[in-house]
């Protein structure tokens, strides 16, 4: 019998698109070229390099220039925060604002810049994960030189105003150029709208893996102007903020999966709600005691994240996957340390009830046929595991 083999885990990383492969191997092959070098390998290379970043700034509605190269999501995020941190602390600002939903990439940079010379806001979020605006203008300070603020939540799909933050970040900010706004926009790329100009963000991360481009290429956008510092050093490349040999190969494959994101997107996008909504209707209809996390309307096409009170998020992971299917426990990232999400807690979940949280993540190649396998399989998963707890 064939092994069923369900992929529900789109938003911890995407299968490498063929057609991007294919622009890859080039460059992996005989254009092996140092984009630095001055003979002919070396213009290939460095040719491919400025016609990626050609045709990423121009998706993405900015300037070439404003296109940084980094290694991934994690890498953005760090420069972003950062590198604005270290100028504006010698102005003098030494505030800076995010959310307790956001990425680890984010938080921890936070929690590392509060041990150094910073005041640190962690915004709170509603029941659905959502910043409140309101929240936000009370905290910002004539010393506030950073606000950071993910564009939509990995875990449980929430989106968040970064309009309505962008406008009031302009508005506070008048002639001065703080605070700076930056967006973690990793988890968005396949199904929302990444014009920087309508955004009117400062600064963008984003990572190929998680839209169907290679892993270890991610790019940081900086708006011209902007004040920020490298935070690494040792080069020319990138405009010194990522030093270091362009990964010719891994730059080719994040425009091209840019593009194919683009142009598909809004097919991508119907298709993948029509299916989380039947994945949503079909597990809470079949599955007593279950709860859907994150906003009902407001949130991700791709992400269907619930809460099965009784049955732990790791065993009912381990079920699923014996039946061939693969999703995640709320945060990959956080999975193995057995603690319970911290996005799911800053919504007011209680961490017995958030230690059973399921994320189900979809992509570009799901079915119908397997979201029917997946709805049902889990009821029986759920009722056996619910059995195996004692009763309190
Ligand atoms: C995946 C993700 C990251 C981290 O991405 P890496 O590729 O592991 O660096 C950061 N932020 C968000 C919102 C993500 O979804």
């Amino acid at each position: 019998m064939k092994k069923t083999n369900i992929y529900l885990d789109y938003a911890a990383t995407t299968p490498l698109d063929p057609r991007v492969l294919k622009i890859m191997l080039p460059y992996m092959k005989d254009k092996f070229g140092n984009a630095s070098s001055i003979h002919s390998y070396g213009q290939e290379a460095r040719k491919a390099v400025v016609e990626a970043r050609e045709t990423i700034a121009k998706l993405l509605d900015s300037e070439p220039e404003e296109i940084i190269f980094t290694g991934t999501n994690t890498v953005s995020d760090n420069l972003a925060i950062q590198g604005v941190a270290k100028v504006a602390l010698k102005q003098n600002k030494n505030h800076l604002i995010t959310s307790a939903v956001e990425h680890h990439a984010v938080l921890d940079v936070f929690q590392a810049l509060r041990k150094q010379d910073f005041k640190i806001t962690i915004l709170p979020v509603d029941k659905y994960g959502t910043v409140s605006l309101a929240d936000l203008k009370k905290t910002i300070t004539k010393k506030t030189a950073l606000i950071s603020i993910m564009y939509a939540n990995n875990e449980v799909g929430t989106i968040q105003p970064i309009k309505d933050i962008s406008k009031r970040v302009r508005k506070v900010r008048g002639s001065s150029q703080y605070p700076v706004f930056h967006t973690d926009a990793a988890a968005v790329v396949d199904y929302l709208e990444l014009d920087v100009k309508k955004l009117e963000v400062d600064l963008m991360t984003l990572g190929a893996h998680k839209f169907s481009g290679p892993k270890g290429i991610g790019l940081l956008y900086i708006k011209k102007g902007t004040l920020i510092e490298p935070i690494t050093y040792g080069g020319h490349h990138e405009q010194g903020y990522w030093p270091g040999t362009e990964p010719v190969a891994l730059i080719v494959g994040m425009a091209e999966a840019l593009k194919l994101a683009f142009k598909e997107r809004s097919l991508v996008k119907k298709k993948v709600t029509q299916l989380r909504d039947r994945l949503i209707k079909g597990v809470l209809s079949k599955v007593p005691q279950t709860q859907l996390t994150g906003h009902p309307s407001k949130r991700l096409p791709d992400i269907a994240s619930f809460v099965f009170s009784g049955a732990e998020g790791e065993a009912i992971l381990l079920h699923l996957n014996d039946q061939g299917i693969a999703a995640s426990s709320g945060s990959a990232c956080t999975s193995g340390e057995l603690k319970p999400s911290h996005v799911l807690l800053a919504m007011g979940i209680k961490p017995e009830i958030a230690h059973s949280s399921i994320r189900f993540s979809l992509g570009k190649k799901t079915t119908k046929k397997e979201i029917d396998y997946l709805i049902k399989v889990i009821p029986d998963i759920i009722k056996n595991l619910r059995k195996m707890v004692p009763k309190l």
